[in-house]
């Protein structure tokens, strides 16, 4: 082991959209940072991503297996490079909606209160949009919160195929809406572009790539961390510093706590509360598939969104979700994880390649909240990591799903000349697809109910902080990733205070 000379003011482990947004944050400090990333540098832009490489999808997975519910190994698709998920993300940056923050009934059971409101995150979503250059358009979205200031760029015009689809759903009485995209130059903005890559340009700011952190030492008295033990290639070393921040994903920051137990944490670091690891929420996701007659580019972003259902419908009060355009199927990292959709669209269209398929296809994602249950969980078993997860609020769900389908109907019977196939090739997402992970130390007043102070610093050990998708209480349906921003850069301003 190699007891590393330097001491640090600030560690932070990992570099996506929470770690890699907080180390451009606190850069300009001058105080001496240490950032740590498994992965590896990669220049590409998830814009950039083509079939060839999408759908060679193991390159998207961790390395090492997790276990599900039956102690069956799987392959997440996970991303360990400077950025994290960022680097294959869609880049469609939403805010959550101001109910999202409030305690909400839905048909599966209680969606939770969060401890902090949308008030509270407004100023943070702002400045979060800013940074990675957010083109949007606040429309006419019923759902659509306030903004204290415009989209900083204009929104991204639809594919010709989207365009038309959006007039016939607002002739039909919804309100189809341009999705944010965080984009810069050469392409979609990423935690790699946007946090790390600026942040080193301040000389006190340290990448050391390769480095996975596989434990946390604190002092006797269990009060502070002390050492983080990271392995670099064949070599473990010991960092120290002051403060130790966790953005590793919900997942893996939750598996790393639990796996450094010690006397003083005898069930993980942090975790007095048996609370971490627990609740862990990811999404129900599904992709539904429409064949189209003439062709369209294969390759657009998502564009599109939809939330006249996300509160409900006509005859249903609970929430049912969002709907967005998948971007042109080609580019998309999460849909090359549903084979029986393949098979399903090869059935229909024998001839097709994947290319043809590509260009005469819209596909739309729906996205339903599920609820935090103590059950789904991260944990270890001997030597092997656990992602107990099992689905809930699952017939809201469904009837969003049969709900877009009888709205693409009445789309295709206005539109007979573009969509001559009547079909609907869909697949909900397995277990491998954990995108949208979180929950696994949620953030809160109580020290019993949750592991993370309103600062997103643990209870239990007070210079130790988890600043990704760990901290929230409740999932929303919209994507995640700006809300991990935005907490970033919020928890970033306390740790400025701290600092100076
Ligand atoms: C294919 C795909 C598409 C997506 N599209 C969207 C989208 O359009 N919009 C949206 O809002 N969200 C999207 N997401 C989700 C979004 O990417 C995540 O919500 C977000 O990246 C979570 O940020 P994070 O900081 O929690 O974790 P991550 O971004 O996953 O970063 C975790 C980092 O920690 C590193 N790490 C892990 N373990 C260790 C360790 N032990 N030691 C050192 N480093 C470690 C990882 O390598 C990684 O760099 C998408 C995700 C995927 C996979």
């Amino acid at each position: 082991m190699i007891i590393d000379d330097q001491y640090y003011d600030v560690i932070i482990i990992g570099t996506g959209a929470g770690g890699g947004t907080l180390a451009r944050k606190l850069a300009l400090t001058g105080k001496k940072i240490l950032v740590l990333e498994r992965g590896e540098l990669i220049y590409r832009e998830s814009s950039e991503l083509v079939e060839t490489e999408v759908f060679k999808k193991e390159q998207y997975h961790a390395p090492e297996p997790w276990y599900d519910n039956e102690g069956e190994p799987f392959y997440p698709q996970t991303h360990y490079a400077v950025g994290g998920n960022t680097k294959i993300w869609s880049g469609v940056l939403q805010r959550m909606r101001e109910r999202d923050f409030e305690q909400v009934q839905h048909q599966g059971g209680l969606s939770p209160a969060w401890p902090l409101k949308y008030q509270d995150f407004e100023p943070y979503y702002t400045e979060a949009e800013k940074l990675y250059q957010v083109h949007g358009k606040v429309e006419d979205d019923p759902t659509e919160p306030p903004h204290s200031e415009a989209y900083p760029f204009a929104e991204v015009a639809h594919e010709p195929i989207l365009q038309s689809i959006g007039e016939t759903l607002s002739k039909q009485g919804l309100h189809p809406t341009h999705l944010p995209l965080g984009l810069g130059d050469q392409g979609r903005t990423d935690a790699e572009d946007t946090g790390v890559t600026p942040a080193l340009e301040s000389e006190n700011v340290t990448l050391k790539t390769s480095a996975q952190v596989i434990l946390l030492h604190t002092n006797s008295s269990g009060s502070e961390v002390k050492a983080v033990e990271a392995k670099i290639g064949e070599q473990t070393y010991l960092f120290l510093g002051d403060i130790v921040v966790l953005a590793c994903g919900a997942v893996n920051s939750a598996a790393l706590l639990l796996r450094s137990a010690n006397e003083k944490h005898p069930k993980g670091i942090a975790n007095r509360s048996d609370q971490v690891g627990r609740n862990l929420m990811k999404q129900l996701l599904s992709v539904v598939v429409q064949l189209t007659s003439p062709a369209n580019s294969g390759s657009f972003p998502r564009t599109l969104g939809l939330n006249d259902f996300y509160w409900g419908d006509k005859d249903f009060p609970h929430p049912l979700g969002h709907v967005q355009n998948s971007g042109g199927i080609y580019q998309d990292v999460i849909f090359a994880e549903a084979p029986p959709i393949f098979s399903a669209l090869s059935k229909l269209m024998p001839n097709f390649g994947l290319r043809q398929l590509a260009t005469h296809s819209v596909g739309w994602w729906l996205k339903t909240e599920d609820l935090p249950h103590s059950n789904n969980r991260v944990y270890h078993l001997g030597n092997k990591l656990r992602v107990d997860y099992t689905p809930n609020n699952v017939e809201a769900h469904d009837r969003l799903v049969y709900r877009w389908l009888d709205v693409l109907k009445s789309v295709e019977q206005a539109q007979p000349n573009v969509f001559n196939r009547t079909t609907h090739p869909r697949s909900d997402m397995p277990i491998q697809v954990v995108a949208h992970q979180c929950g696994t130390c949620r953030f809160g007043e109580d020290p019993e109910t949750s592991v993370l102070n309103l600062d997103c610093r643990t209870h239990d050990v007070h210079n130790l902080y988890v600043v990704d998708s760990s901290f929230f209480p409740s999932h929303a349906s919209v994507s995640p990733g700006l809300t991990v921003i935005a907490n970033a850069l919020r928890v970033g301003d306390r740790l400025l205070e701290q600092l100076q």
